[in-house]
């Protein structure tokens, strides 16, 4: 593992971050869109970094899990993706930065229904969509997905047992709340860019999202990203696309915040509005911190901070 020259060693730098990063005044916000992530106590804290030599290192609260969120964006486009699935999928989203809000309604109208890129809403529904043309379900084909790539097994939700699972309960409250979503989902319907129920797509979006998973599980499932597509269990995505997810992570992964965010810590990342943001080190490591208050844009306040300390300390950025 390649740290600046005179840096500690990293399970003690991250010790540092935590005890650094984990926030103490109650700033920031939560979605109010969804219920079950008002609950989670703010000064939670946890990073973990999964190498490709095949080390875990973490802190904090690295093994408690929380609701992934638009991190899930990222697998589902690796797993439409696989399979030579891509000239399909490119014609139905393009590969662009919205510059807008990841729920923007306006954007999706004025082009005509072919969102921005996959990691907005209306692209990840529109990837969904075509996830759930092979298997309806494609949140349980998630879930298998990153259970695999977590190298955990499946859980249903009790407490104490490792691995990832769908807090169907959250995913119902946020069903409930979904109308933003679900105007999303009805625009691309009526542009013809959605070919099942825009109910059941938006439904099955919102189980996705709802997955929770521990900031170790996930610097493991995104390994893949970091290590030319080679996952736990044998190839995910070539080379040439798993490089690719890694670009539209740059560019796209942060939404309107996506500038800021590669000016600060010069790495691929992706947020969700659980607090989690996963972050790519190419060829060294994929890294997971979860700390729940958001920033006016829907990224992580503290996670963002520490990310930009660890890449200034590591001299990981990719710049
Ligand atoms: N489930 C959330 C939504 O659709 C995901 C948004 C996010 O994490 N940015 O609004």
């Amino acid at each position: 593992m390649t740290t600046t020259l005179g840096a500690p060693p990293l399970d003690v730098l991250l010790e540092d971050i935590v005890r650094y990063h984990r926030p103490r005044k109650e700033t920031g916000a939560v979605p109010r869109n969804i219920p079950f992530l008002a609950k989670v106590p703010f000064d939670r804290f946890g990073i973990a970094v999964a190498t490709t030599t095949g080390d875990v290192f973490c802190s904090g609260d690295a093994d408690v899990p929380f609701s992934i969120q638009s991190i899930s964006k990222v697998f589902t486009l690796a797993m439409a993706l696989q399979g030579g699935g891509s000239p399909r999928l490119w014609s139905r989203v393009l590969r662009e930065p919205s510059g807008t809000a990841f729920n923007s309604l306006v954007q999706l109208e004025a082009e005509h229904g072919i969102p921005r890129n996959p990691f907005i809403n209306a692209g990840a529904l529109v990837v969904t969509d075509h996830l759930m043309e092979q298997t309806p379900d494609a949140a349980a084909h998630l879930l298998r997905f990153l259970t695999e790539q977590a190298g955990q097994q499946a859980r249903t939700g009790k407490q104490g047992q490792p691995g990832p699972f769908i807090d169907e309960a959250a995913a119902a409250g946020e069903l409930a709340g979904s109308s933003r979503n679900l105007a999303l989902a009805h625009f691309l319907k009526d542009f013809g860019n959605l070919t099942r129920p825009a109910e059941s797509v938006v439904e099955n979006y919102v189980r996705q999202c709802s997955i929770m998973m521990t900031c170790t599980e996930l610097a493991k499932a995104g390994l893949f990203l970091a290590n030319d597509g080679q996952g736990a269990s044998g190839t995910v995505l070539p080379p040439s696309e798993a490089k690719r997810v890694g670009s539209i992570m740059l560019t796209c992964g942060m939404y309107d915040a996506a500038g800021e965010f590669a000016y600060r810590v010069g790495l691929p990342g992706k947020s969700g509005v659980g607090g989690g943001i996963l972050v790519i080190v190419p060829g060294q490591c994929a890294i997971c911190v979860w700390s729940p208050r958001l920033d006016a844009k829907g990224n992580s306040l503290a996670g963002t901070a520490a990310l930009a300390d660890l890449s200034d300390r590591t001299g990981w950025s990719v710049f």
